[in-house]
């Protein structure tokens, strides 16, 4: 039997890159896995299909905006629907915007927080209940290692990968005795779509070449001088829904190539 056999998850941003990577996971390992996030509608479809063939699990996508509590309301009430129970709830779709505090566009301010943060809340307030009452629970947070360390014209995305990691604790204490776990990943750069976005973004703020961003910016803080992994969070956010995991309760895990030890 494979370990996530009978579970249900919800990925948030599972369309792309770091999502993407945790629904393959959570599907290999047996659970049923509801996709969500924006993206070409073939593509989609293929990934989608894909995985409920190759794992012998349903799959379903939401194209619910997550900025959007309504939204969010109908993604749980269809996932419910469709597989009975929401058991794992990975937190990851996320925007950025790079730009000095002084120029940062107002709307861009609201959207990180509202996608990268509130949307947290949401899912975590609309599914909590059932989990509790089941004695079984995940939260998955994929907050950053800008949760734990500021770098500049990044304040929206820095300041809700914190909040995010206060919220993580809160819940991981509402949770504890309950059977409920929640815990953060906090990765380091990791060259997924969001990632190729912000080094152009960079580019522009800083004045640099995009080679020069790469090298002297994004894996400068890295001391391996390598990107993680997408497969690497993945295999943790894995981890983290085992039974081995039981006593991993309000953690930001980081999976930064040690960034943030410096
Ligand atoms: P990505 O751009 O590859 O994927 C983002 C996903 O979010 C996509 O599926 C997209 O469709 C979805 N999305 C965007 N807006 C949405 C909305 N309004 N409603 C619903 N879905 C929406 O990004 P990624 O690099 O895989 O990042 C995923 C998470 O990991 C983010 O929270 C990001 O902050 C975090 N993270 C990324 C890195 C990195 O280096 N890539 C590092 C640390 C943390």
């Amino acid at each position: 039997m494979k370990t996530l056999q009978g579970r249900s998850a919800i990925v948030t941003g599972s369309t792309s890159g770091i999502g993407e990577g945790i629904a393959r996971a959570l599907a290999a390992a047996g659970a049923n896995v509801m996709l969500n996030g924006f993206g070409d509608a073939k593509a989609i479809e293929a990934l989608r299909s894909g995985l409920q063939k190759e794992h012998g699990v349903k799959v379903g996508h939401s194209g619910a905006d997550l900025t959007k509590p309504d939204e969010i309301e109908k993604l749980v009430a269809d996932t419910k629907l469709a597989f009975g129970t929401v058991d794992i709830v990975v937190n990851n779709a996320g925007v950025q915007h790079v730009s000095p505090v002084e120029e940062f566009p107002v709307a861009k301010w609201d959207l990180i927080i509202q996608l990268n943060l509130t949307a947290a809340f949401h899912m975590t307030r609309l599914t909590i209940g059932d989990m509790k009452t089941r004695k079984w629970g995940r939260y998955i947070n994929i907050a950053s290692a800008h949760g734990l360390v500021a770098s500049p014209f990044k304040s929206a995305y820095v300041a809700a990968k914190h909040g995010i990691l206060g919220f993580t604790k809160t819940i991981a204490l509402e949770g504890a005795e309950h059977g409920v776990r929640t815990n953060a990943i906090c990765p380091g750069y990791v060259r997924t779509p969001l990632v190729e976005g912000q080094i152009a973004d960079t580019a522009k703020a800083r004045g640099m070449s995009e080679e020069d961003v790469v090298r002297n910016v994004l894996l400068a803080a890295q001391p391996t001088k390598e990107f993680v992994t997408v497969g690497e969070v993945a295999e943790l956010a894995l981890f983290l829904c085992s039974p081995s995991a039981n006593q991993i309760n309000g953690a930001a895990l980081s999976v930064d190539g040690g960034w943030v030890v410096q």
